[in-house]
């Protein structure tokens, strides 16, 4: 029988399932991709005797890293210098011609990166989706969000038209939990009309959107006074000087709703745009160390967060993020905004999936849930738990992977009993 349809005991020490009180010596069942039963290893165990087990005893078993906001197609060499977002920005523009002779490798390493780090969810973004075919081998879950510049197309009915026939020409023949979604970049590099009408038909579609948005100093002058570095990237773009902030300005051309995943928010973002993001339901993907490297201050996530704004955790890319490890991305936002491990692991898993409207599907250890977890080298017993394995977890101490019921990386195999 194939592996994802046997059913499976996947025991450890300690197992946190997010959603539920953590477990001591606990276990998953595993049958056909999914969590089939939850508990100690002795009940699931007496529940299921012919369940074969795989049991970890010095090891914790925590929900897969939900990335929800990341570029593979970047790699860790040769980074742009940081410093000012839209001088990195320039720089990455002039290197895009030469970044395509070695952005599939990119997108292989980072997706590998990730799943090394515990990631079982990617939501990544890219260029017309150029990405998908390194996120869909790779073995993770994930949607691709595919970008387009009208600039390089045309009109804005001819350009959403073109990017909605694209994804739809993307979701052809992609494993079960691979997508394609669109993107609307971000309010320097859309008009807002064709920003407007991609909205719309995504929305009519049932389908999920993301979009860059207040990350940057330069983008809240650009949107605001028409002015600055931004006014000028790809080519003029005269669309800037609303008197508006950024948040503001997305609401008036209908991007922000539930299915919308905003990435950064990271500059000016006032209490009344908190008030915007909380009345309009959509999501936000907090990049921290993304928005230290670019000089684009702090997100008000807890402000988000207290306002009742889904917060999920972004790595961003590697030209401008140290790392594809969303555990260490998340331990980085823990010292920022001083929250608890608690809620550090809740945010790269459940709130991730809550974050991409996949809560029932993945982001935590619950029956009914794909089977995608992580096994991590840590056994705390501080008063932190769930801090003590989110430093094992960021620090090198993921040992297996496992998406649906599927060991995408397993450093132990055969050394637990
Ligand atoms: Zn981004």
């Amino acid at each position: 029988m194939p592996e994802s349809e046997e059913a499976r005991i996947f025991a450890a020490g300690l197992v946190m399932p997010v959603s539920a009180s953590e477990i001591r010596d606990g276990a998953i069942l595993v049958r056909e991709g999914h969590i089939a039963a939850v508990g100690t290893l002795e009940d699931v165990g007496r529940e299921y005797p012919d369940a074969g087990v795989r049991y970890f005893p010095h090891y914790t078993i925590i929900p897969g890293a939900v990335n929800a906001h990341a570029h593979l197609g970047f790699r860790r060499k040769d980074a742009p210098e940081g410093g000012t977002f839209a001088g990195w920005l320039a720089k990455l523009i002039e290197r895009l011609p030469e970044k395509e002779a070695w952005t599939a490798e990119a997108a292989r390493d980072s997706a590998r990166e990730a799943i090394e780090a515990g990631t079982t969810f990617m939501a990544e973004s890219s260029p017309y989706g150029e990405c998908l075919p390194q996120l869909a081998e790779s073995g993770l879950a994930g949607t691709v969000y595919a970008e387009f510049f009208p600039h390089e197309i045309g009109a804005p009915d001819e350009a959403v038209q073109f990017i909605i026939g694209k994804v739809r020409e993307l979701r052809e023949g992609l494993p079960e939990r691979v997508d394609a979604q669109v993107s609307v970049h971000s309010p320097y590099t859309v008009d807002p009309e064709s920003s407007r009408l991609a909205a719309r038909r995504t929305r009519e579609e049932g389908w999920h959107l993301a979009i860059h948005l207040s990350e940057s100093p330069e983008e809240v002058e650009f949107v605001g006074d028409g002015t600055g570095r931004l006014a000028n990237i790809f080519a003029k773009n005269d669309w800037g000087g609303t008197g508006l902030s950024p948040v503001r300005y997305a609401e008036s051309i209908e991007l922000l709703g539930p299915q919308t995943i905003a990435a950064h928010l990271a500059t000016g973002v006032s209490e009344e745009d908190i008030e915007v993001l909380a009345r309009t339901g959509v999501a936000a993907a907090h990049c921290p160390r993304s928005n230290e490297y670019l000089g684009c201050g702090v997100s008000p996530v807890t402000r988000m967060m207290e306002r009742g704004v889904r917060v999920a955790m972004g790595t961003d890319g590697l030209w401008s993020s140290p790392s594809m490890n969303l555990f260490e991305e998340t331990l980085f936002a823990l010292e920022l905004q001083g929250f608890e491990g608690a809620t550090g692991l809740r945010l790269a898993t459940l709130e991730g999936a809550r974050a991409l409207g996949m809560e029932a599907e993945t982001g935590s250890l619950a029956v009914g849930k794909w089977a995608d977890f992580a096994v991590i080298e840590a056994l705390p017993d501080g008063a932190d738990p769930e801090r003590e394995v989110l430093e094992a977890a960021a620090g090198g101490g993921v040992v297996a992977t496992v998406v649906g019921g599927r060991s995408i990386y397993d450093r132990i195999q055969g050394a637990a009993g």
